[in-house]
């Protein structure tokens, strides 16, 4: 961290700021200027708030040169992470993971005769919502813990490990019985007190970006989780908002070499919410895989047009099998098996 200092400061509150720095452990090494002094700060600065530091009048201007993050930085970790969901790795050079389902979990019917046509296809996990986020109040919400005992009865009939989303802390001992892969949705990105909470639970978190985060945000998310004691963290892009209308939201492809550079976490596509039209999604998802994706989340619906939320993303079964025989020639032309 570089502090600029205001040349004519009163030396009482420089010497106020040096030993408060001091005391939090970290060692300055000073350069006098003509215009500025400069101070540069050696240690952890990782605990220590830039604007904090403005909040010093004799301070001019503070600059980070490291990254705030530790535990999910690729510099003190730069090794791939390989998560195992129940079985299914994901991550560093391990095959491509496709993720495929409803966007609703609907009946045990429904969520069993979509898992299999999602295992027939080549989709390795089965996704399905329980509890949903739904904009409005009035729009379905989810058969809640019902929802979760069909994809366990899909679980059993296809082998296929199951993820969902987990929206509030209080149904974490539901989902840390029966879910293989919790999902945090991009609403809840920024609850801190939920990510604190699947930081302590022994399962690994799929964290969706919230639709107006930044990278670092979305980073600094991930790093809650693993503060807290989760090491096993699978980030997903899920599109941002932008003033675009064409899209539902917008892809940023650009994450996935930058998550890659930056972090040492697995990194999952979901082209369903990003375009939020079934006709844009296998082109982004070819794209995520050229790009460098680890995985796929895919909303797939036997009857798009009768879906009880997210119809018009979902891909019918089909087309989901020919997003996976494409998806597999683009991941061969990338060294990746899928
Ligand atoms: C979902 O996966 O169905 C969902 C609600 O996703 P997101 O949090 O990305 O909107
Ligand atoms: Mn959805």
């Amino acid at each position: 961290m570089i502090i600029t200092l205001k040349k004519n400061a009163p030396q009482n509150e420089i010497e106020h700021l040096h030993q408060a720095l001091e005391d939090r452990g970290v060692e300055i090494h000073a350069i006098e200027g003509t215009d500025f002094n400069v101070w540069g700060l050696v240690g952890d600065t990782a605990e220590l708030d830039e604007r904090d530091i403005l909040a010093n009048e004799c301070v001019a201007n503070v600059q980070r040169v490291s990254a705030p993050y530790k535990l999910a930085n690729r510099m003190f970790h730069p090794d791939d992470t390989v998560v195992d969901v129940a079985g299914v790795k994901i991550g560093g050079k391990e095959p491509i993971v496709v993720m495929g389902g409803p966007c609703s979990i609907e009946g045990k019917d429904q969520a069993v005769r979509i898992a299999k046509e999602v295992k027939a296809a080549g989709g390795r996990i089965f996704r399905g919502g329980a509890y949903k986020p739904r904009t409005s109040p009035y729009s379905f919400q989810g058969l809640g813990y019902e929802g979760i005992l069909d994809m366990v009865e899909a679980r059993k009939e296809t082998g296929l490990p199951i993820v969902s989303e987990l929206m509030s802390a209080d149904k974490i001992d539901e989902f840390v019985e029966n879910v293989d892969l919790v999902q945090i949705g991009a609403r809840n990105m920024q609850n801190f007190d939920l990510l604190k909470a699947v930081g302590h639970i022994n399962k690994p978190i799929l964290l969706k970006r919230g639709m107006s985060a930044t990278i670092e945000d979305w980073i600094m998310s991930a790093e809650y989780i693993m503060s807290s004691g989760n090491p096993n963290v699978i980030l997903c892009e899920r599109g941002i908002r932008t003033f675009e209308k064409y899209t539902r939201n917008t892809m940023d492809l650009a994450v996935i070499p930058i998550i890659k550079e930056k972090t040492h976490l697995p990194i999952v596509i979901d082209p369903s919410h990003a375009t939020g039209d079934w006709k844009y999604v296998e082109a982004d998802a070819l794209a995520a895989i050229a790009a460098g994706a680890d995985g796929l989340i895919i909303e797939v619906h036997d009857h798009p047009d009768q879906a009880w939320s997210d119809g018009a993303q979902s891909l019918k079964p089909e087309k989901f099998a020919r997003l996976i025989y494409k998806a597999r020639r683009v991941a061969a032309a990338v060294d990746r098996d899928l």
